[in-house]
């Protein structure tokens, strides 16, 4: 995941008045009749526990042995939890010329119905950590970039196991979404070097005529004291779905994390999921305007790792896709 190119200034601008006037650009939202919310579980011990998994691993890097045996214990999981398993395979050529063997792991719960949401996250992990001052050509450990998407994504998983819905549910688990150029990179103004799971699965998704409402994408979504902002690809792509999103975050407890303020767009998963497959789709992802690099000192460091994971924010968006998953069928 990455900036989106050309718009370093547009970030600077934003922090500029944040420092000046303390004030950064809020997305303005109509009062709204409540939604109702069924009740639901959401462990985050569980979600914590699957991050650790996760990391046991090693780097989730596309071609390596960590990522292999992940993958394998995703679909294990998943299957365990009574989804029907799809494991999307193709190779696909990095910026620098690599062939990334890499899989989509679609998991469906519901698969017969015809109305249905998607929840996403990348499970792959960076190669390098081209934001340290030290080791950069080493792997980074992803417990937030990469390991809390996808221990979300399972927890659901096994809540819908035990509590099913009524229409289709889709977790989606995107490889090689953070090979991108480094920023020292010839081709790294150039955005289709990041996502290229994501952008492989909107191409082809991974069923014929698949024609789902709407999706959420979660990317770094367990540090302690994050917050969500209303990112620019996903409010102009799915303002409504995303105002939902936050409202139901807020009826829930948690507008600490799920804030108003209206920033830069983002390159990540959910803009070639607009783009190229045209489904909707929002980005649920840590943006600190005043972070240095806008998402976090960990974001791309060998300090992303299980220190800076808290179960209070795996809680917190966790719920609030349960409560948008709930919901669905009532409103
Ligand atoms: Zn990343």
């Amino acid at each position: 995941m990455e900036r989106q190119a050309g718009l370093c200034c547009l970030s600077l601008c934003l922090l500029l008045l944040f420092l000046s006037c303390d004030s950064t650009p809020k997305v303005k939202v109509r009062k709204q009749s409540k939604i109702e919310i069924p009740p639901f579980r959401f462990n985050a011990d569980s979600a914590f526990l699957f991050i650790e998994n996760q990391l046991a691993f090693g780097p989730r890097v596309p071609n390596s042995i960590g990522h292999k045996k992940c993958a394998q214990w995703i679909v294990r999981k998943l299957k365990s939890y009574g989804a029907k398993v799809t494991e999307q395979k193709a190779d696909l050529m990095a910026y620098d010329g690599k062939v990334l063997k890499s899989v989509n792991i679609i998991a469906s719960f519901n698969p017969k119905a015809k109305k249905r949401l998607f929840l996403c996250a990348h499970w792959d992990t960076r190669p390098i950590a081209d934001q340290d001052n030290t080791n950069q050509d080493l792997p980074i450990p992803g417990a937030n970039d990469g390991g809390s998407g996808v221990a979300i994504l399972l927890e659901i998983a096994r809540q819908l196991q035990k509590d099913s819905v009524e229409y289709g549910v889709d977790l989606i688990f995107f490889d090689a979404e953070d090979y991108g150029a480094p920023r020292s990179h010839p081709k790294a103004g150039t955005s289709d070097t990041w996502c290229l799971g994501s952008q492989y699965w909107s191409k082809h998704p991974h069923r014929a005529g698949y024609n789902p409402k709407y999706g959420i994408l979660i990317d770094m979504v367990g540090a302690k004291g994050a917050t969500f902002a209303m990112e620019g690809n996903s409010m102009s792509y799915a303002g409504s779905i995303m105002k939902r999103t936050w409202q139901i975050a807020h009826q829930l407890g948690h507008s600490q994390y799920f804030i108003y303020d209206k920033v830069a767009p983002i390159i990540d998963d959910h803009l070639f999921i607009n783009q190229m497959a045209n489904f909707p789709c929002i980005d649920i992802v840590h943006y600190d305007p005043m972070a240095k690099n806008s998402f976090g000192d960990y974001w791309h460091t060998h300090d992303d790792n299980i220190e800076v994971i808290d179960k209070q924010t795996l809680d917190a968006v966790g719920q609030t896709l349960m409560g948008v998953i709930k919901s669905e069928g009532l409103n």
